[in-house]
C-alpha cells in the first residue's frame, strides 16, 4: 500500500514541490537569452538563404522569428499569471507548454539543417546550419538538464532531421556520419541526465540539511534546560536561548567561542551573578569541563533563585552544560520535609521529629537530667463529639500555642497524636523544675478556651519521665512517661504523675496475668461459686448469686474483682460470661424448683456478644426454666447506647428472665432507671450498711430506695449483710425483701451450697453462731 503510493507520487511529481516549482520557474526567467539564440538562429537561417537564393530557408528564417515572438508571449504570460499559479498541477501544464515551444524551435533549427542539405549543395550552408544546430543542442543539456523531457524533445527535435539530412545526404561517409551521431546524441541524454541528478542531490541534501537543522535549533530552543556545548577547548560552540535567559545574556553573546569566564562577566553584567564570585565559579566549571569532576553545581543567583549545573562529557571531546532553575523544586523539596516533620494541624514537631530531636537532647545532655512528660487532654473526646471536628481542631491548635508558650526555646514541643502532646525538659535541673512544669502545663491547659464563640473547659493529665533516673532510651522514656500519665489518670484526672518502678512491675503483673486468663480459659479452670440471697419473710433461701472463682496455681483465689476488669479489656469476658451463665443454669437446675439463680453480666457483654442468644442457649442447653434465671446488671450497662440497651433488655423480659439492678447506690443511682426499665429487683450496694453504724442519713437513703422500689414493685435485696445488728435494721424496714452477706454465707462451691438450700435464715445463723 505504502509502495504503491509512494510509486504514484514518484510517476506524478518525482519531485519534491519546493525543488520542482522553482526549476519550472527558472525555464521561464530569462527571456533576453532566447531572443539572442533565435536572433542569431535567424539571421544564420537568412545567410544560408541568401547564398544560396533558396526560399524555403527564408521562410525557415521566418519560423523561427514566429516561434521565438510566440515563446516569448508565452514567457510573458507565465511571469503574469505565476502569482495565481497554486498547485503543482497547474505549474506542470506550464513547464509542457514550454517543452512543446522548445521542442518546436529545435525541431526548426534540426529542419533548417535538412532544407540545406534538401535544397542546395552547398557545402558552406551545409557546415554552416549544421554547426549552428549542433552548437545549440550541445549547450541543451547545460541549458536545460533541470527538465530531462526538455532535453530529449530537443535533441529528437533537433537529431532526427540532422541525422535525415545526412541521410539524404547519401553514400557510404555521409550514413557513417550518420551513424557516428547517433550515440553522441544518446551522450548527451546521459550528460543531461547526471547533471539533473546530481544537481537535485545536492539540493535535496541541502534541504534536508537545513530541514535537520531548523528541527534542531527548534528543540534546542524550547527545551526547559538552559544548555552550552563547550569544545575541547572551553569555548562556546552554541548556547540556547533559555541558557542565555537564565545567565541574562544578550543574543549576540554566548555564541561561538567565548571562554567560560568571558560568559561569567557578562552574566555579572548582566546582575545576574555576584563579581565576587566569577572566579570561584570559573575555576569550578572549569575543572569540570576538563572532566576533572563530573559532579553538579549549584550556583545561587543574585536575585535569590537557585541554579543546577549538571555536565555531560561528550566523545570526540568538548561538554554539554545543561543548566537548570531549581527554585520551584528546592522549595516543593523543603515543604514536602516540613509536611513530613511537622504536625500540620499544629504546626509541632510530630512523634517522627520529635524522636530524633529527643534523641539529640539525650545525646547533648550527656547525663545531665531531661524530664519528659506526656501530655494527656481530659474531656477532649466530648468536646470533639459536642462541638464537632472542626471545632475541636480549633482547640487543640489553642492547646499546642499554650503549650509553646510555657516551655524554654531548649525545650521540646510535639504532639503525639489525637489529643496526645509530649513536651521534653531540656536541660532539666531535676524532678522539682520537672514538677513545676508539669504543675504549670496542668494549670494552663485547665484554664477556660474560647472555640468560636463556646466557652470550653478541659483538663490535662501529665506522665513524667526523667533521664537518666528512669531510663536512657526516648522510646523506653516516652513508654515509661505513658505508664505514669495512665496512672495519673487513673488516680484523679487533672494531675501529674512520675513514673515508679511499681507501675512498671504493675503492668507486667497485667500482662502476666491477661496470658494466664487466656490459658486458665482455654484449660476451663474456673469455677462458680454460689452466695445465697435469703427471703426475709420466709425466712429461706430464694435465689443463689453465682459468683466466679480463679484458683490460681501460685497466686490463689484470685478474687473476679481483680481479673473481671482485665477479662474484659480483653474481649474475654464473651467467652468467660458464657461460660458462667451455662454453668450457673446446670447447677441451678439441679435445686429445688422454688431457688433461683442469679448471674452477673457485665457492660461489655452487652456490647460485644449476643446477650440474647447466648442467655437463650443457656437455657435450652441445661433445660432451666427461664423464671429461675435473674440477671444482675449494674448501671453502667444502661450508659451505653440506650435504645440497644432497652430493646435487649425488653427481650430478656418477654423471654421470661428476670432483672436485677445491682450495685444500686454506687454509681449514679438514678430512679429513673428505677421506673423506666423492666426490672424485677434492685440489689443496694454493701456501703449503705457501712454508713448504718455511724449515722442515720444512710439508713434514710436505704429506706428510700427499698421504699421507693418497693412501690414500684420491685423486689429489694441489701448485700453485704455482715452482723446480726445490721440484719435488725433491715429486717425492720418492710420494703427489704431480701438479704444476702457473710453473716449468712459467703460464695460457697457448688456441693455446699446444696446442702446449704434447705436452711432457714434461723439455721444459718445458729452454724454461724
Ligand atoms: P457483686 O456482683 O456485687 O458481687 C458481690 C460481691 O460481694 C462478691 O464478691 C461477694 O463475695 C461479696 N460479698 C458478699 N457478701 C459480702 C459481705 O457480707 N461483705 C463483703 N465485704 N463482701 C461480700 P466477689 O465474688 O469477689 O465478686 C466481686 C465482683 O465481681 C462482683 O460484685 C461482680 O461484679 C463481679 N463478678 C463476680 N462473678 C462474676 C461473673 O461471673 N460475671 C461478671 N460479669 N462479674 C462477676
Ligand atoms: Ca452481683
Ligand atoms: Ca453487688
Amino acid at each position: 500500500m505504502l509502495s504503491l503510493q509512494w510509486r504514484k507520487q514518484e510517476r506524478e511529481a518525482d519531485l519534491p514541490a519546493e525543488i520542482y516549482v522553482p526549476l519550472v520557474d527558472a525555464l521561464y526567467a530569462d527571456v533576453r537569452s532566447l531572443y539572442i539564440g533565435s536572433s542569431a538562429a535567424s539571421l544564420a537561417a537568412l545567410l544560408t538563404a541568401w547564398k544560396t537564393g533558396a526560399l524555403w530557408l527564408i521562410a525557415c528564417a521566418a519560423g523561427i522569428v514566429i516561434v521565438t515572438a510566440l515563446r516569448a508571449v508565452d514567457m510573458r504570460a507565465y511571469a503574469r499569471i505565476r502569482p495565481r499559479l497554486q498547485t503543482v498541477e497547474s505549474i506542470r501544464h506550464w513547464e509542457q507548454r514550454y517543452i512543446f515551444g522548445a521542442a518546436i524551435y529545435a525541431f526548426q533549427l534540426g529542419a533548417w539543417t535538412f532544407m540545406t542539405f534538401y535544397f542546395t549543395d552547398d557545402a558552406f550552408s551545409h557546415l554552416f546550419a549544421f554547426t549552428v544546430t549542433l552548437a545549440y543542442m550541445v549547450g541543451t543539456p547545460g541549458r536545460n538538464f533541470a527538465s530531462n523531457r526538455l532535453v530529449r524533445a530537443q535533441i529528437i527535435g533537433e537529431g532526427v532531421p540532422m541525422s535525415a539530412a545526412l541521410f539524404y545526404a547519401g553514400g557510404f561517409y555521409y550514413a557513417v556520419f550518420g551513424l557516428c551521431l547517433l550515440p553522441f546524441f544518446v551522450a548527451l541524454v546521459f550528460i543531461s541526465d547526471r547533471l539533473r541528478n546530481t544537481l537535485l542531490e545536492a539540493v535535496i541534501k541541502g534541504r534536508d540539511i537545513s530541514l535537520l537543522a531548523n528541527r534542531f535549533d527548534t528543540a534546542l530552543n524550547n527545551m526547559p534546560h538552559g544548555l552550552c556545548m563547550f569544545d575541547a577547548n572551553q569555548r562556546v560552540v552554541v548556547t540556547n536561548q533559555r541558557f542565555r535567559e537564565i545567565l541574562g545574556l544578550e543574543l549576540e553573546i554566548g555564541q561561538k567561542g567565548q571562554t567560560v569566564r568571558e560568559l561569567l562577566l557578562y552574566s555579572v553584567d548582566a546582575g545576574a551573578i555576584l563579581r565576587s564570585e566569577v572566579d570561584r565559579l570559573a575555576r569550578e566549571i572549569e575543572s569540570r569541563l576538563k572532566g576533572k569532576d563530573i559532579s553538579g553545581l549549584t550556583i545561587l543567583k543574585q536575585d535569590g533563585r537557585t541554579l543546577s549545573l549538571t555536565f555531560q562529557s561528550m566523545a570526540q571531546g568538548g561538554s554539554v552544560v545543561l543548566i537548570e532553575d531549581v527554585t520551584e523544586r528546592k522549595s516543593a523539596e523543603a515543604r514536602i520535609s516540613h509536611l513530613a516533620r511537622y504536625d500540620s494541624l499544629t504546626g509541632l514537631p510530630n512523634r517522627m521529629y520529635m524522636r530524633e530531636q529527643m534523641e539529640k537532647a539525650l545525646v547533648g545532655a550527656d547525663s545531665k537530667p531531661v524530664a519528659v512528660m506526656f501530655v494527656d487532654l481530659d474531656q477532649f473526646k466530648q468536646v470533639n463529639d459536642t462541638l464537632g471536628h472542626p471545632r475541636g481542631d480549633v482547640l487543640l491548635r489553642a492547646v499546642a500555642d499554650r503549650l509553646r508558650h510555657l516551655v524554654r526555646p531548649s525545650d521540646i514541643v510535639a504532639r503525639f497524636g489525637g489529643d496526645e502532646f509530649v513536651v521534653v525538659q531540656t536541660p532539666s535541673s531535676g524532678p522539682e523544675e520537672a514538677a513545676a512544669l508539669a504543675r504549670r502545663i496542668v494549670a494552663t491547659l485547665s484554664d477556660t478556651y474560647e472555640v468560636d464563640g463556646h466557652q470550653v473547659v478541659i483538663g490535662a493529665s501529665v506522665g513524667i519521665a526523667m533521664s537518666p533516673r528512669d531510663a536512657n532510651a526516648p522510646d523506653h522514656l516516652l513508654k515509661i512517661a505513658d505508664m505514669a500519665l495512665y496512672w495519673a489518670k487513673a488516680d484523679q484526672r487533672g494531675t501529674w504523675r512520675f513514673f515508679e518502678p511499681e507501675m512498671d512491675i504493675r503492668a507486667h503483673a497485667r500482662r502476666t496475668m491477661e496470658l494466664d486468663l487466656r490459658h486458665a480459659l482455654a484449660n476451663n479452670a474456673f469455677q462458680v461459686f454460689y452466695q445465697p440471697l435469703f427471703d426475709l419473710k420466709t425466712k429461706r433461701v430464694s435465689t443463689c448469686e453465682a459468683l466466679l472463682r480463679w484458683p490460681h496455681a501460685l497466686r490463689g483465689m484470685i478474687s473476679p474483682a481483680e481479673f473481671i476488669p482485665v477479662a474484659e479489656e480483653m474481649g474475654l469476658i464473651v467467652d468467660l460470661g458464657k461460660w458462667v451463665l451455662t454453668e450457673a443454669c446446670r447447677e441451678c437446675a439441679t435445686w429445688p424448683t422454688d431457688v433461683r439463680v442469679a448471674v452477673n453480666l457485665s457492660a461489655n457483654q452487652f456490647r460485644r456478644g449476643n446477650v440474647v442468644k447466648t442467655i437463650e442457649q443457656a437455657l435450652a442447653e441445661t433445660g432451666l426454666d427461664p423464671s429461675r434465671l435473674e440477671i444482675e446488671i449494674t448501671e453502667s450497662v444502661l450508659f451505653q447506647d440506650t435504645r440497644a440497651t432497652r430493646a435487649i433488655l425488653d427481650e430478656l423480659r418477654d423471654l421470661g428472665v428476670r432483672l436485677s439492678l445491682d450495685d444500686f447506690g454506687t454509681g449514679y443511682s438514678s430512679l429513673s432507671y428505677l421506673q423506666s426499665l423492666p426490672l424485677n429487683k434492685v440489689k443496694i450496694d454493701r456501703s449503705f450498711l457501712e454508713g448504718l453504724d455511724t449515722g442515720d442519713r444512710a439508713l434514710v437513703l436505704l429506706r428510700g430506695i427499698a421504699r421507693l422500689s418497693g412501690e414500684l414493685g420491685l423486689a429489694v435485696t441489701v448485700e453485704g449483710v455482715e452482723t446480726v445488728e445490721q440484719l435488725a435494721l433491715i429486717a425492720a424496714e418492710p420494703s427489704v425483701t431480701e438479704a444476702q452477706g457473710w453473716l449468712f454465707a459467703p460464695a460457697l462451691p457448688a456441693r455446699e451450697v446444696r446442702t446449704l438450700l434447705s436452711s432457714t435464715i434461723p439455721e444459718m445463723l445458729e452454724r454461724v453462731a
